[in-house]
């Protein structure tokens, strides 16, 4: 029996790596690494607490490659990368906001819907097509 038969066989039935997964290795590198300076230039007492954040990091993550319990790991990754994809698109549409010139973006001050408006100085009234309340909307440059 070689090495990776055996792998296989102690993998089998268990949850594996994700995107939370590597998610949690990423943390763990990346506290540990700020780590560093905390223990140079702040104490030695944060550092070995701030250490213990790395461990259960990598505990969490090591659980969650080796858990049985598929349905339960999935359903973390299912709310972790749904939570991703919310910054993902506040991303997109911010960015999409930036390079359009011709609109300015303005929130109802009513029920807080976002309005695409054409881009016009200075003060002009509008209506809300979501809860069709009027109000008034200033552009400066
Ligand atoms: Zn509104």
């Amino acid at each position: 029996m070689n090495f990776r038969y055996k792998l296989m066989q102690f993998m089998s039935g268990r949850y594996g790596p994700d995107m939370l997964t590597y998610f949690l290795l990423g943390c763990a590198i990346a506290v540990s690494f700020i780590n560093i300076f905390l223990s140079i230039f702040v104490s030695r007492t944060v550092s070995a607490l701030v250490q213990l954040i790395v461990y259960a990091l990598l505990a969490f993550a090591v659980f969650r490659f080796l858990s049985r319990n598929i349905s339960a790991r999935r359903r973390e990754n299912d709310w972790f990368v749904s939570k991703i994809n919310i910054i993902k698109r506040k991303r997109e549409f911010n960015n999409q906001k930036k390079a359009d010139k011709y609109h300015v973006y303005k929130k109802c001050p009513y029920c807080k819907a976002v309005l695409r408006l054409p881009h016009r100085l200075g003060k002009h009234k509008t209506v809300c097509p979501k809860c069709g309340k009027e109000f008034n909307v200033t552009v400066r440059k």
